[in-house]
Parts: C-alpha cells; structure tokens; sequence
C-alpha cells in the first residue's frame, strides 16, 4: 500500500494528461479506500487479541476535534450538508489521553453521519459529564437529519459486521466494522457508546470517555486576549443556527459582544437601526453560502448602503475556492475562513482583520520550523518500490541520497562517505535494521564513523515497536507507509537535537571527494524539478540552462541601473522578468526576486537596497553553479 499510494502521489505530481491523471486519481482514491478496509480489519483483530494498547498524551481538543472535521468538509459539502462542532466553553482547552484513536472515533460517526444524511446538518458536540479530581468524563454527540436507523436494528450495529439494512450495503458500501471498533475502542477509553434514532428523523450517536486532567490546562478562552476584544460588538450573519450560536458562543469566550442574523435582510436591518446608546459593529462574520441573498450581495449592500464601513469575514464553504475567492475580491473582503471553522481559525482571522499585530506575535510562536537544509542521507531499504519513493521525496525537497540495499551495504557505505542522517528499515534481509543500528553504534563509540541520528523506518505498527527501535539506539521513528509531512518533520527533528558534524572529523577511511561536496555551498537551484520541466530531456535541459546564462548578467545590469535611476516601471520588469527564470529551476531566490518586483513596484526603494547586494550576489553563485552542471553533463565522470 505504502508503494502504491506514495508512487501514485509522486506520479500526479508530474505532467499528465487529463484523462491519465483521471485514472491515477481513481487508483489513489481506490488504494486509499483498500488501506481504510486493511486498518479496520487489523484494528479489529489487533482489539480481539487484547493486544491494542491506547497511549495517554496531553491535546487540544478543540484543535484535535476542529481538525478532525475539518477533514470530512469535502465529503459533507459535496451533498450540501452543514458540518460543525462545538466544544463547550467548561471543556478543558487540553487533557491527556489518545488523540488519534479518539479522532479515529470521531471521524467514524462524522463519516457514518454524512454518509446516511442526504439533508440538513451534521454537528459533533462535546460538553463535560463528570470531572473528578485528576480525571475527567467528556460526553460526545454526533447528531445528524439523516435516515435514521430502525429500534430492532439499534444493537445490533455495534457488532461487528452488522450493517441496519444488510440490502443497503451496495448503495453506502463499508464493512460494518466501524462501530464495532468505535465502540469497543470508547470502551477502552472507559466510557461507552450508544445510539438515539428515530428512522426518518435523524440519529444522536453518543459517547463517553475518560480523560486526564493537564496539570497546565488552563480554561478555553486565552484570556491575555480578552482585554484587546473586551465588549466588541460582532455582527454574525448565517442561516444556520447551529453555526450562528457556535460563533457567537466562541465571541463571547473572547469578551466580545455578538448579535446575530439569521440572513441578509435581518442583518441590514440591525445595522440601520442600532440603537444609538450603543457602539456601532466593528466587525461582520458573513456565511457566503446562504439562501436568497448570499453573503457577497450583503456585503455590497452593506457598503451601499449603510455607515458600517468595518471589516469583514467571509465564511467560505465550497471546495471550490478560486471562485468564491475570486468573489470576495470582487466585493472587497480580504479574509476568509473555510468552513467547519475551528476556534483558532475565528481567533487568528479576527487578530488579522482588525490588526492586532501584539496578539499577532503570540500566535506566531506556534509556526512549524522551517525545512531543514540539503542533507546527505542514507537510506537503508530493500524494497525497490519504497526506495523509489523515498528517493523522489527526498531528492524533491533536495536531499542528497545513497542507498543501500540491506543492513550489511549500509554499514559498508558509511565507511565510504560521512551521512547526516541515516533512514533504517527494519525489515531487511542479511543484517536487519535493528542489528545494523546496534554495530553502527559500536563503531562510532570506538570512533571508526562519524555520529549520526538514525530514523527507523517500518511497517510495524504494534506498540512496542517505537521502543524496541529506540532501545536498538536509534533517535526516531516513522512508520510506513511514509507520509511525507512526517518524515519532513522526522529529518528537520534528527538534524536539530543532533550535535552538527564536525566536517574534518576522520573516518576510517581519508576523506575523499564526499567531505568536499560535504562544505560546498547549497545548491541554488532544484535539479531534479528542473529536469521534470523540461521533461527530462537533457538537451532541453542544456538549452534552457545556456539561454539563462546567455540572458540574466543583462538583466542584472539593467536592474542595478534601473534602481539607481530609481526607474520603477523598468525595474519591476527586470525583476519580473529574473522571477520567471528563476522559477524554471525551481531556485530558493525566487522569492527574493518577487519581493525586489513588488518593492519596485511601489517605489520602496529602501527595501530594494536592502535587498539587492545580496540578491546579486547569490545570482553570481547560481550562475557559477549552473556552469558547473553544464561541464558535468558535458563530462559525467568529471
Ligand atoms: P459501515 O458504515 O462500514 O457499514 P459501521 O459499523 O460504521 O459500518 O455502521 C454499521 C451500520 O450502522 C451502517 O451500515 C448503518 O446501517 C448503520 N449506521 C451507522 N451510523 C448511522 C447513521 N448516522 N445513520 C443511519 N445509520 C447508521
């Protein structure tokens, strides 16, 4: 499956025609489907054997659960149903507990939900049913407007391949397991699961389950923030009433003051008559979606014809972005939020839209780090399909990879060259991943290789697994199949907790070439998506890259004198101009090239100086790095 779905990825992302990436589309949909079928079917037997164990990690639960549903936006749209949830204000913001098995739950009703639902809504709630001293018993519901499910039949869907109407299965295909696991896994959890439904009339499936209380946590509302919100007054405009109180209840969290429209018509009518006491709205949180007047023409009515001249959010609901966004430009919105909306989102588009750049700062803690740099990594692995995938991910984000087919090749090639960072499978034949791991780490205690973190890379997924790797000495762990946000996330952790490598230090054998290439500056271009451009044609390629080089010097020249000159028009050409290029190699000074255009642009000469020297500088070594691809295509042994 790992092989698979990973090369199907890789494989939409090259050039195709329509109709192949139709197919490919349909082989990944249907691969993932097959995996969703083959986890059920392990989970199930793994829970049967007792030999599941859950894990106890403090979450957010209102990012976990916002998240979770925001996962099933597409699927619930697509039939035009409203999808929320609402976490009530008295749930801790974190407690401890398994939050993939509680999301692997949650998204199990949600699906079932959306599934049997063909109008209305589909909302997940949770409130508090008992706290105690250290632990604490959190109600969930998932109500849906759907069929509904028959008394007689009510038992019997939490066994296991029990489906209400058996005769159904064609149409809603699954398994009938879902519930069984979900209910099983609540029970783990110390709860339990059962149902409220009423055919025709929609269905409340309920749960219960035990969580830790965090030492830290702290109640929902981040309360350094009320006192920059305290008493705004909000418009919220939506037909649905479900989503109309959840956004009014997060306002209220934060010290806001909201009142709500249930469509245009209302909301114009509050706007006009305000009583004059009071303060005028400062801020609309508009539905885009909503009957009769959608949220767009309210806004131009707004501007039209009312004093309100604050800003305003746009709930978006369709997948289809560019054409809703493509509207709020039209009208003049600059922010938007998709929906289901989680409290985070509401939180960071207010911040934005009312410029709230102290509070801003705070948020900004919580950015991802950056990409770690090119790393020379070796991957140990025997299968020729997980190579090739580990080979496209990582040459794409420009890594420098060596492979070795099994634990014996990959210790032969660490005397060879000095490694960053070492991708061990555990699963290889001669010398496994975890007896390599184990001499590796003998012969860089007697000094004979460098130090380097070592990432398991497996199949397994029991627990346990994650120990036995990190006992064998190793530093981390990804299972398979890959998924690349977290083996990015994997390297960018190794690298970092990892003393660097010292570059002169010996290895058995003299440093040769590779200690060389090892303090070469990195590479200003992406080769391997370069070469997906011009279609791996290396004549192509030559061409391309000579005309680059015959053409930038002048443009770089022209740019230096058009700033001098203070030529705004020719300048942003030149940029312009360099930016286009520059994206054909896929090259990191794109971006400084985009900001010289826009500086340019709008006559911000200070920021062009600033940005300049160094721009042309690093060109100059772009250029020098191209000419020296050009002789190695010209001499590959060279
Ligand atoms: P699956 O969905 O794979 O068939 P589940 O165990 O998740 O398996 O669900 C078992 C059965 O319970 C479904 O086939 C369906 O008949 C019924 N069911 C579950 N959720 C709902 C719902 N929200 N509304 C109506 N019927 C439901």
């Amino acid at each position: 499956m790992n092989a698979i779905i990973g090369m199907s990825e890789l494989l939409l992302d090259t050039p195709l025609s329509a109709q192949q990436a139709d197919y490919l589309q349909t082989v990944l949909s249907s691969s993932m489907s097959l995996m969703g079928i083959i986890n059920d079917v392990l989970d199930f037997s793994k829970i049967e054997a007792g030999r599941l164990e859950l894990e106890a990690y403090p979450i957010d639960l209102r990012e976990w659960l916002g998240d979770s549903v925001k996962t099933l936006a597409i699927r619930a749209h697509s039939k035009s149903l409203e999808l929320a949830c609402h976490v009530d204000p008295a749930v801790p913001k974190s407690v401890r507990g398994d939050g993939m098995r509680l999301r692997q739950v949650a998204i199990n009703l949600l699906g079932n939900a959306i599934k049997f639902t063909d109008e209305g809504e589909v909302l997940l709630d949770v409130t508090v049913e008992e706290s105690y001293e250290d632990r604490l018993l959190l109600h969930f519901r998932v109500r849906d407007t759907g069929v509904g499910i028959p008394k007689e039949h009510q038992a019997r869907i939490f066994d296991a391949f029990e489906q209400a109407d058996m005769s159904t299965t064609r149409k809603f295909g699954g398994t009938g397991l879902g519930l069984a696991i979900s209910s099983r896994l609540v029970k783990m959890m110390g709860g339990r699961m059962w149902v409220e439904s009423e055919p025709g009339h929609g269905s409340t499936f309920h749960f219960l389950a035990e969580f830790g209380v965090c030492e830290t946590s702290e109640k929902a509302p981040a309360r350094r923030m009320t006192a920059v919100l305290d008493g705004l007054r909000v418009l919220i405009v939506d037909d649905n009433e479900t989503n109309r109180d959840i956004l009014a209840e997060m306002c209220k969290n934060w010290g806001l003051n909201p009142v709500s429209a249930a469509d245009a018509a209302e909301a114009l009518q509050k706007i006009r008559n305000l009583d004059p006491c009071k303060d005028p709205f400062e801020l609309a949180i508009i539905d885009a979606g909503m009957p009769d007047i959608d949220g767009f023409s309210l806004v131009e009515s707004i501007h039209g014809e009312t004093d309100f001249a604050g800003p305003v959010i746009m709930m978006l609901s369709s997948p289809d972005r560019q054409e809703e966004l493509a509207r709020c430009q039209e009208v003049g919105v600059r922010t938007y939020l998709i929906k289901p909306i989680k409290q985070s989102d509401l939180m960071d588009a207010i911040v934005t839209v009312l410029d709230l750049s102290i509070v801003r700062e705070v948020a900004q803690v919580a950015q991802p780090p950056e990409q770690t740099r090119s790393l020379n990594i070796l991957l140990a692995e025997d299968s020729l399909a997980n190579q090739k995938l580990a080979i496209g991910l990582l040459s794409r984000w420009g890594h420098q990879v060596t492979v070795a087919n099994n634990g014996r090749e990959a210790i032969n090639r660490l005397s060879e060259k000095n490694f960053d960072v070492i991708l061990m499978d555990i699963q290889m034949p001669e010398l496994d991943g975890i007896s390599a791991t184990a001499e590796i780490r003998e012969l860089q205690a007697d000094g004979k290789v460098p130090l380097c973190p070592i990432i398991a890379m497996t199949a397994h997924a029991m627990k346990g697994d994650r120990e036995r790797c990190i006992e064998a000495g190793m530093d981390d762990y990804v299972s398979k199949p890959i998924r690349p946000p977290e083996l990015s996330k994997a390297l960018t952790r190794a690298v970092e907790h990892y003393p660097q490598r010292d570059e002169n230090e010996p290895t058995s054998e003299p440093p040769a070439a590779p200690a060389s290439a090892a303090t070469a500056p990195q590479e200003l271009f992406n080769w391997t998506n370069f070469l997906e451009t011009v279609l791996n044609d290396p004549r192509l390629a030559k061409d391309v890259v000579n005309g680059y080089l015959a053409e930038t010097p002048q443009l770089m020249t022209q740019l230096e004198q058009s700033t001098r000159q203070r030529n705004s028009e020719l300048a942003t050409r030149m940029a312009h101009t360099l930016k286009g290029s520059l994206r054909t190699f896929d090259s990191p000074l794109e971006s400084s090239a985009k900001t010289l255009e826009a500086a340019a642009k709008d006559g911000d000469w200070e920021t062009v100086a600033s940005v300049l020297p160094e721009f042309s500088n690093q060109m100059e070594q772009l250029e020098s790095q191209l000419r020296d691809k050009l002789q190695q295509l010209a001499n590959p042994r060279g």
